[in-house]
């Protein structure tokens, strides 16, 4: 069986108190997963999580950086930062910095590369509005944020980045893509990425599948021929919600 990388977003949740206690927690209960699994605390928390999942198989993620490596930009946090906390994954482009926060993809690509340049993995989130979709807009849509998203990223580094799908209609709404419609997304995205880079490249890519991702529905999402892992938002936020996904 394919290895998985299920990834848990906590989003604005969790002081450090708390950070800490859940990350101890899967600690204990994932250190003999065989699957990739990384958990992304806020920012506040990082330190001290990196503390407990140090020397452990959980990698530690940001939920997001600064495009820039240092200087004047008032609140944000940069790429030299995270990795100075040990922080090896950053999610970037997520639907809620996009639409919320109003990031483009000439912005979401300068943070891709940025990470790839310090050793960090970018993962790049697309995902079309259910309005997109309804007015047949998903291909162009998805195709443009994969294309935009890795404007400059080299073949040579391709692996080391992954990129999560996340319909923005099944964010945190407790609707899920049906399989067979996640999987026919991924399957466009790698057809954009054999366009881009060949198809043996397009075809080794992680693509992760994000959205109301829960223990009951992961074995099915999982399943499918080109979704590779999940990024799971809500249901990462509790011991007893995120361990069956990664042990489904
Ligand atoms: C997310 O925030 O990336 C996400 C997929 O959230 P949820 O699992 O809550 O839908």
């Amino acid at each position: 069986m394919k290895q998985l990388y299920i990834a848990g977003n906590w989003k604005m949740h969790k002081t450090v108190a708390e950070s800490v206690a859940l990350a101890k927690d899967l600690v204990a209960k994932l250190g003999a997963s065989g699957q990739k699994v990384m958990i992304a605390p806020a920012f506040t928390a990082l330190a001290s999580v990196a503390a407990v999942v140090k020397g452990t198989k959980i990698r530690l993620g940001a939920q997001n950086m600064g495009p820039e490596e240092q200087g004047a930009h008032t609140g944000e946090v940069s790429v030299l930062m995270l990795k100075d906390l040990g922080v090896s994954t950053v999610i970037l482009g997520h639907s809620e910095r996009r639409h919320s926060y109003k990031e483009d993809d000439g912005l979401i690509n300068k943070k891709v590369l940025l990470a790839l340049k310090h050793g960090i993995e970018p993962i790049l989130c697309v995902g079309e509005t259910l309005e997109e979709r309804e007015a047949g807009r998903l291909e162009s849509v998805i195709g443009t944020q994969v294309r935009e998203g890795l404007k400059g990223v080299d073949a040579a580094v391709l692996a080391k980045l992954v990129i999560a799908y996340e319909p923005v209609w099944a964010i945190g709404t407790g609707k899920t893509a049906t399989p067979q419609d996640a999987d026919a997304v991924h399957a466009y995205i790698r057809k954009v990425l054999a366009g881009l880079y060949g198809e043996g490249p397009a075809k080794s890519m992680c693509i992760q599948y994000g959205g109301s991702v829960k223990a009951d529905n992961a074995k099915e999402l999982m399943g499918m021929a080109n979704i590779d892992g999940a990024l799971v938002g809500g249901a990462s936020l509790k011991a007893e919600t995120f361990v069956p996904i990664v042990e489904f």
